[in-house]
């Protein structure tokens, strides 16, 4: 199976959240864990699905 790294932690899992947690709109996947962790009074928070590798 394949697996894409988080952009977080640096850790690899097989299923990603696409979100956008910067000013510079960027989109970047997340784990579960990180992608909590930066929504948590974050204006800039954007979700933009979960993906399965
Ligand atoms: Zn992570």
């Amino acid at each position: 199976m394949r697996r894409k790294e988080c952009e977080k932690c640096k850790k690899e899992y097989t299923i990603m959240y696409r979100v956008q947690y910067t000013s510079e709109k960027k989109w970047v996947f997340l784990c579960k864990d990180c992608s909590l962790e930066v929504k948590k009074e974050n204006d800039n928070y954007r979700y933009g699905g979960t993906w399965k590798y």
